[in-house]
């Protein structure tokens, strides 16, 4: 069946943000990247006709990825992790497998629903955030929702699904 898609890929659609993955050797140190992302939208055949202005979504990916650009993300959902609010309820004490950290919290992101902040989970993490944005602002407009997140310029992880 036919469909229209539209894919946003724009330069500025990037952020970049600090995290560790527990358990992966390589990557349990708190580190860096500079995220680049691409969103893809499928839309139904019936309403193909009319599809979104293309500046509507780019906005809005630049609102939801200024969120995360310069904090550290952290995952909701780890049971290795564990935060505490500090006395003054201004810092994020976060212990994961016997080292401490401390942050202000206005510089820390908690991601909710993911258990390690990999590329593949980012990109689910924001799959939710813009298919409930979607849904909200044009329901029934579009059929899939696909999120690429990439850590390394070309190598890309993706999130795709119906909405
Ligand atoms: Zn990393």
């Amino acid at each position: 069946m036919p469909f229209i898609e539209q894919t946003f890929s724009k330069k500025k659609h990037s952020f970049s943000a600090s995290h560790f993955l527990v358990g992966y050797e390589k990557c349990d140190r708190l580190h860096g990247h500079t995220y680049h992302v691409k969103v893809n939208l499928q839309y139904n055949q019936l309403e193909s006709a009319s599809p979104i202005d293309y500046k509507i979504i780019n906005d809005v990916i630049q609102q939801e990825l200024a969120l995360l650009n310069q904090k550290i993300l952290i995952p909701s959902d780890s049971s290795d992790i564990q935060m505490i609010s500090n006395l003054n309820n201004k810092n994020w004490n976060i212990i994961v497998k016997g080292k401490k950290y401390s942050f202000p919290k206005q510089d820390v992101q908690i991601m909710d629903g993911i258990d390690q902040t990999t590329s593949e989970n980012i990109s689910y993490y924001l799959h939710q955030r813009f298919s409930s944005w979607l849904q909200n602002k044009f329901p029934g407009l579009i059929s899939s929702l696909k999120v690429e997140i990439s850590e390394n310029l070309g190598n890309y992880s993706s999130y795709s699904a119906l909405i």
